[in-house]
């Protein structure tokens, strides 16, 4: 894509910044600059329109209520959904998971319209799923596993149209053994962290996409210490 700056669209952190998701906005950011590539984080605000015309959104967590507020702000609105029918990465993560699909449940009983990025559907589950995460088997992340925490009441179900990011060996994720959900080049997880900033491969798979190519590694020790010490904590 030349010279010009990737454009990153944060969807509505005022409204979907209740887990610290808007973080994976700034690593996005980061590991771009760190590699002479230039970056902007657009902030879409949930009063503003969403333009179509940005090469990466990013969607966070939040409360039911946030969520279903989020959910009807995009339906409303066609310039995320017109991005992702040219192509353009979109990122979910747990709230932003669940209103990409096709429609949700909330806690207070309430059916709820998705946005249909993706094939899933999410009803709330017999309890809080809260803790630490492991991710195993991720296509194009190789033996590389997807760790963070998760804190949500939601269980999500795929349809034939969407397969999972990968196979849950501890926690919750979309509660039959799997977590998240990929279409195309639509992503999501129930996994908080923010999850970009504890899984550089991760994001480096959506930059990738967005690049049209592979980037090249980016080795940071004391990131990849870390993530050692998360994964041993996570076996304890
Ligand atoms: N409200 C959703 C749930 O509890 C999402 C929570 C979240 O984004 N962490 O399932």
């Amino acid at each position: 894509m030349g010279e010009s700056a990737v454009r990153i669209g944060l969807v509505m952190p005022d409204v979907l910044g209740t887990y610290s998701d808007s973080g994976n906005a700034t690593v996005l950011a980061c590991r771009l600059r760190w590699r002479g590539l230039s970056a902007s984080v657009v902030e879409i605000g949930h009063d503003d329109p969403v333009p179509s015309s940005l090469d990466l959104y990013l969607l966070g967590g939040g409360e039911d209520e946030a969520q279903a507020l989020a959910a009807d702000r995009l339906r409303a609105q066609p310039g995320l959904q017109r991005a992702a029918a040219r192509g353009a990465v979109v990122f979910g993560v747990c709230a932003g998971l669940q209103l990409l699909g096709t429609g949700f449940r909330t806690g207070d009983g309430s059916w709820q319209a998705g946005l249909g990025l993706l094939d899933a559907t999410t009803v709330p589950g017999p309890r809080r799923a809260i803790g630490e995460v492991v991710v195993r088997d991720c296509a194009g992340l190789g033996a590389e596993p997807v760790t963070g925490f998760e804190n949500h009441l939601g269980r999500t179900r795929l349809g034939p149209g969407s397969r999972p990011l990968g196979r849950v060996v501890t926690g919750t994720g979309n509660g039959d053994g799997t977590d998240g959900a990929v279409t195309g080049r639509v992503l999501a997880t129930y996994l908080h962290g923010p999850v970009l900033a504890r899984n550089p491969a991760l994001a480096d798979l959506l930059l990738g996409w967005v690049l049209g190519a592979p980037l090249p590694a980016l080795p940071l020790a004391e990131v990849g210490a870390l993530r050692r010490e998360r994964l041993r904590a996570a076996r304890r």
